[in-house]
């Protein structure tokens, strides 16, 4: 199957080919007739499979704007969780669109409205935004009569991040006959709900098992003690010389620890979490795309969006509090059908963490010792015996408690079972 015969017009298959795409990916050939046959969708697509160009390239091609017309109305809204991601999508249309008389913006949070409101002045074909900042925009009079389509991206994280209620005001606003495109990287009860209140009669495309990590990644999760964690990463890096890691933390304090001490040891790194500034988020960003950083160190939120080419490790410093990022953080590696390889640095006490993953991805995760920096014995075994003398001496409203465990994703588990355990709060932006 190619481009061609997905029946793409010329100014799309030049750029694409520019781009050195030479064959769709599984959602491409599945999206993309849909998306032009205005048809719902609902994708379940893992990070790296290529869904920006699966709605993108159909999208331009439905606004067939090859001429630049009078009418310079948004006809086109995509949402996404985050800035970085919305910039990405941004560069990508960009660069899908080089040959057409298309002008797309993006608003995000964290710049100037008023600006941004000078360039929607001027004429926009497609908008690209996170919720909240085109929810203001909408509040202070942006024209949206004429939007054909939404584009919900990543929308299991759009709804964890807390989008849902502007998304709920969102979507009346929109004229009633647009068409609307969800896809997100899991399938959750959130996103099944979501989907029945914006979708009409939806085209459902499952790329690949529900949550499952992408193929061609190697996983493996090495045990060791929380203290040493930091030294084995070091080690890691070090030893095995690699040459650009993405290393993923649970939170910003941590995220914060471990940055410290990777410049301590000398690596070259960088930081991005929710509480540094965009502009020098995208800074750090470009010098990692650019190898003058070696280790990029991030949390979940802030990690959103990235499309760093060829990346091929992710380490897990610590595992993510919900199951479902695991399979967003090793979609950062083996995109577009490369090879990566992902590595959980796991504690006593993400031991259990990680068997609630595996469930979640359908997969074992193998399990091994790194030498020099193998787990102390007395510590699991101090642990284990901790843990056992908890299940014997069950509450009688325990059921509860595990439910309440579960909701609140592993942070009150860990402040139930150990005291040990180095997590405050769930990194929010
Ligand atoms: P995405 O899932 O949209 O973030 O895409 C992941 C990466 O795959 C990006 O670097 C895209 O530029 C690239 N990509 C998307 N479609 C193709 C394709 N058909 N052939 C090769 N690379 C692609």
């Amino acid at each position: 199957m190619s481009f061609e015969k997905l029946g793409l017009i010329k100014p799309l298959l030049s750029a694409i080919s520019d781009l050195g795409y030479e064959h769709p990916t599984l959602i491409q050939k599945r999206a993309i007739p849909l998306v032009m046959a205005k048809s719902d969708i609902f994708a379940t697509a893992q990070t790296g499979t290529g869904k920006t160009a699966a709605f993108g390239l159909p999208i331009l091609q439905r606004l067939r704007k090859t001429e630049a017309t009078q009418d310079r109305r948004v006809k086109a809204v995509i949402l996404s969780p985050t800035r970085e991601l919305s910039i990405q999508i941004f560069e990508d249309m960009q660069g899908y669109s080089k040959n057409m008389k298309v002008e797309c913006a993006v608003l995000v949070g964290g710049k100037d409205i008023e600006s941004q409101q000078k360039i929607l002045k001027q004429g926009v074909d497609i908008i690209i935004a996170t919720p909240g900042r085109f929810l203001e925009h909408v509040e202070r009079n942006l024209d949206i009569t004429s939007i054909e389509v939404l584009v919900l991206d990543e929308a299991d994280r759009m709804l964890d991040m807390g989008f849902t209620k502007d998304i709920r005001k969102i979507h009346p606003l929109l004229p009633k006959k647009h068409q609307t495109l969800l896809f997100s990287a899991t399938y959750s009860d959130k996103v099944r709900k979501l989907s029945k209140l914006v979708l009409r009669s939806p085209a459902f495309i499952e790329t690949s098992k529900k949550n499952s990590t992408v193929d061609t990644i190697n996983q493996v999760a090495y045990l060791v003690d929380t203290d040493r964690k930091a030294a084995l990463l070091a080690y890691l890096i070090g030893s095995r010389n690699y040459p650009q890691v993405l290393v993923f933390t649970r939170t910003k304090a941590s995220a914060n620890e471990l940055f410290a001490e990777l410049k301590k040891d000398g690596l070259k790194c960088g930081i991005i979490h929710g509480d540094i500034q965009q502009a020098k988020r995208l800074k750090t960003l470009a010098e990692f795309k650019a190898m003058k950083v070696k280790v990029l160190v991030a949390t979940d939120i802030a990690s959103r969006g990235l499309d760093i080419e060829e990346l091929p490790y992710v380490i897990n410093y610590e595992l993510p509090s919900v199951a479902e990022d695991y399979v967003h953080r090793v979609g950062r590696t083996g995109r577009a059908g490369r090879e990566g390889e992902a590595i959980s640095l796991i504690d006593i006490y993400e031991k259990f963490d990680i068997r609630e993953i595996e469930r979640v991805i359908g997969q074992k995760i193998p399990q091994d010792t790194v030498a020099g920096f193998e787990p102390d014995p007395t510590i699991r075994r101090k642990d284990v015996d901790e843990a056992k003398l908890k299940s014997e001496h069950k509450k009688p409203n325990q059921k509860k408690e595990r439910q309440y465990n579960k909701n609140t994703s592993g942070l009150a588990k860990a402040k139930t079972t150990t005291k040990k355990r180095r997590t405050t709060k769930r990194d929010a932006k």
